[in-house]
């Protein structure tokens, strides 16, 4: 194990300062990725900064326009049991529950979650084979080897990794926003534009900088979040990354589609808006499967598989057919 030393902060200002100042440092919340990310070489911080103890980063806050302000500190088990949260963005706490185990849930923060990174084999494997991510112009070893678990949409010859967040793809088709502190103040960044393809620089996750610290995720009122729900489907029933996921929320009318949020997890190198598909939902009546198919595959044009995912392209799109239909129940 690398070794480390570790301080607590209170203040976020000095947390951010710290953090911008010295390339050594990283922010710890739960610890259940960084420290495994630690013990795989991955990554070598020579200094941790607990950052645990910063005030009112916590909670889940009901605003008065509707909204939701989830602080980055708040744990995935209690965002999970939130009551708002189940009643209003089930599709929300639907993702969190999917995840990982209880344990690991009662540990792991909102702000840790959505920086978790890939879960490709030869990304952790702490023998190091080639990876761009791990070690840039090393090369990808998964784009002709063992890439089932891999993106089939918007990945590069450099990394066709996935992002293994489950409730990050519930944000995406919420249209969420990433509140960060950083050197010059807070901002807002568009949650579908906080995680980045892999284009030619797949070291980078996203596109923060050094002292940028996650305060919360705000989630906008939506109609639809309450007629919404995430399908993860995976190798196993419990403690599994998904192969594929789906969050799905829908406004209807009569058995007829409103509208439609639709993004996904497990097929690229980051949520995935099914954009095309979304303008081709309304007026689709719920109980029709096969228009509900043809309005789906307008978002699988461009689908591009790899050597050992084709399966996830059909996979995909009966997933999501199911996740509109068991939100459109709930409509
Ligand atoms: C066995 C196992 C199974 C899992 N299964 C799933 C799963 O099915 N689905 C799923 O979604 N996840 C899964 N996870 C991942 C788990 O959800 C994450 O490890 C967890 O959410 C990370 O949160 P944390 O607070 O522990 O982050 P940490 O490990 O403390 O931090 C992770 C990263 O985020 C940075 N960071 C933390 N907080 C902030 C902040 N506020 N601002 C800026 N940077 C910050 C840290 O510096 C670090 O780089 C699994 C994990 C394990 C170990
Ligand atoms: S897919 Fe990305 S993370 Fe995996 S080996 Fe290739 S470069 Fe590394």
């Amino acid at each position: 194990m690398h070794p480390f030393t570790l301080t607590k902060t209170d203040d976020v200002t000095e947390a951010v300062q710290a953090h911008a100042a010295d390339a050594h440092i990283a922010y710890i919340a739960g610890g259940t990725d960084l420290l495994g990310l630690i013990k795989d070489r991955v990554t070598q911080p020579g200094h941790l900064l607990d950052i645990n103890g910063l005030p009112g980063m916590s909670r889940v806050e009901d605003l008065a326009d509707g909204s939701l302000r989830i602080g980055a500190l708040a744990r995935m088990s209690d965002v999970a049991a939130d009551a708002v949260v189940r009643e209003r963005f089930p599709v929300i706490a639907e993702g969190l529950l999917f995840a990982a185990s209880g344990q690991l849930r009662n540990m792991a923060s909102i702000g840790g979650n959505i920086m978790q990174r890939t879960r490709c084999a030869y990304f952790r494997d702490d023998d190091a084979p080639p990876c761009n991510k791990r070690d840039p112009g090393s090369g990808c070893s998964a784009l002709h080897g063992v890439n089932r678990n891999h993106a089939i949409f918007g990945w590069s010859e450099e990394c066709v990794a996935t992002h293994p967040s489950d409730v990050a793809v519930a944000f995406a088709a919420l249209d969420a926003n990433v509140i960060v502190r950083g050197r010059d103040g807070e901002r807002s960044i568009p949650f579908t534009e906080f995680h980045r393809l892999p284009g030619d620089a797949p070291e980078h996750d996203n596109g923060l900088r050094r002292g940028d610290l996650i305060v919360a995720i705000e989630v906008p009122a939506r109609a639809e979040g309450r007629a919404s729900h995430y399908l993860k489907v995976r190798d196993r029933q419990s403690y599994e990354f998904a192969l594929v996921s789906v969050a799905a929320a829908v406004t209807a009318d009569g058995g007829r589609l409103r509208s439609a949020r639709l993004a996904m997890g497990g097929v690229a190198h980051k949520p995935w808006r099914l954009i095309a598909a979304e303008a081709a939902l309304p007026g689709v009546p719920v109980y029709d499967d096969e228009a509900l198919r043809s309005a789906i595959a307008t978002s699988f044009t461009d689908a591009r598989p790899l050597a050992g995912n084709a399966f996830k392209v059909e996979l995909a799109q009966r997933a999501v057919l199911r996740a509109i239909k068991t939100a459109g129940a709930r409509a």
